[in-house]
């Protein structure tokens, strides 16, 4: 998912970790939102994978062949430097 942060009055898109926002659906009694704040301090000093991150629908990324473009965002979480269709997005 990317969650729209307000800055400065302009909203913009802001990739989140897409197998943790996954983690994060534990049913009915847990707020998502919550849950993914939790597993993100959980998980800070063992982050998961670009491609995790990414998500299942992630797009090549140009710039090391690896499925870490996010499936939302198009944002390299490889550390790469963004792809035009990145930055096109107003980044
Ligand atoms: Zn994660
Ligand atoms: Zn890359």
């Amino acid at each position: 998912m990317a969650r729209g942060v307000r800055v400065a009055g302009a909203v913009r898109l802001v990739s989140s970790c897409e197998k943790c926002w996954s983690d994060a659906h534990r049913g009915p009694d847990f707020s998502v939102s919550e849950e993914y704040g939790r597993l993100m301090d959980e998980r800070r000093l063992s982050p998961c994978t670009p491609e995790e991150q990414a998500g299942v629908n992630a797009m090549t990324c140009p710039g090391c062949a690896r499925l870490t473009l996010h499936q939302h965002t198009l944002e390299p979480m490889c550390g790469c430097e963004p792809p035009p269709a990145y930055r096109q997005r107003g980044h």
